[in-house]
């Protein structure tokens, strides 16, 4: 390239860095006079950046308000054993519109994905396990623990199945969850809050064909037996309103999955389903 090209090129690119400080002489100005005022226009920058919310085109979940007669359902987790970073294992937060709040599933990595959600802990108190596998209920500490000390002034109510034997029963699994914790659960007396460092377990029958495991304030939660593995796996359903919600947990389809819905009320139904492995 020539001297005089260079130049040229030089002079060219001065003259445009001229007109544009011109129209923003005193860093604020959206216009600027000539040829280059349309191309800047098109642009419609704000004179200051916006700080209010601006309007949406995707759903975030927990920012719209949940009318009194609605339930709205909540996928904190739909992973699976192997941790990853954008996808906690089982977790299913069920809000009713009279501010009832069910967990189900509490499975490895949920813990942070409800908390993302800063709904008060006092509200997360009730979790409803499918079965004893951890990406089902490898966060179970996380929230026992992390809860009460983000705020939940009570216990924690668990619900879960029996096992074939009792040490594959949900009683088992807590009582000694609560036992490996003991270190960490003794050094925190006389520092924090101690209403919240208890753990009460419901263990139900997992052979019960639609019995009542739950019955306050107008909902109803029965369980059912899954197929999954052991013995043990149950199924969830939960009424309220003339509003049905199926929680399958892992299973294989069943006949008595088919015969939780009814014709008369509104149903959402959810599950995984375990498919044999190719060895
Ligand atoms: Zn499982």
């Amino acid at each position: 390239m020539t001297t005089k090209r260079i130049f040229v090129l030089a002079s060219m690119a001065l003259v445009a860095v001229m007109l544009y400080l011109w129209g923003h002489s005193d860093g604020r100005e959206g216009t600027i006079a000539g040829p280059l005022s349309v191309s800047f226009a098109a642009e419609s920058t704000p004179e200051f950046s916006p700080v209010k919310a601006r309007a949406r085109d995707f759903y975030s979940p927990n920012s719209e308000d949940l009318q009194r007669n609605e339930m709205r359902l909540i996928a904190c987790g739909t992973g699976m054993p192997t941790a990853r970073p954008k996808q906690a294992a089982s977790c299913w937060l069920l809000e009713l519109g009279n501010g009832d709040k069910f967990i189900f599933d509490i499975g490895t990595g949920s813990a942070e994905r409800i908390a993302a959600l800063q709904i008060p802990y006092n509200y997360l108190d009730k979790v409803f396990l499918s079965h004893l596998h951890t990406d089902h209920f490898g966060d179970l500490d996380a929230l026992f623990v992390g809860g009460a000390l983000a705020g939940r002034q009570k216990p924690l109510r668990v619900w879960g199945p029996s096992g074939d034997t009792p040490e594959r029963g949900t009683k088992y699994a807590i009582e000694h969850l609560r036992k490996a914790l003991t270190w960490d659960l003794d050094g925190r007396q006389g520092l924090t809050d101690p209403r919240g460092y208890h753990i009460e377990a419901n263990e139900f029958d997992y052979k019960g064909m639609n019995q009542i495991v739950y019955q306050e304030n107008g909902v109803t939660i029965r369980s059912f037996p899954a197929i999954h593995s052991l013995d043990g796996p149950v199924s969830f359903s939960l009424e309220w309103n003339g509003l049905k919600f199926v929680f399958g947990g892992d299973t294989f389809p069943n006949k008595w999955y088919g015969m939780t819905s009814t014709r008369r009320m509104p149903t959402w139904r959810f599950t995984s389903v375990s498919l044999p492995c190719r060895t």
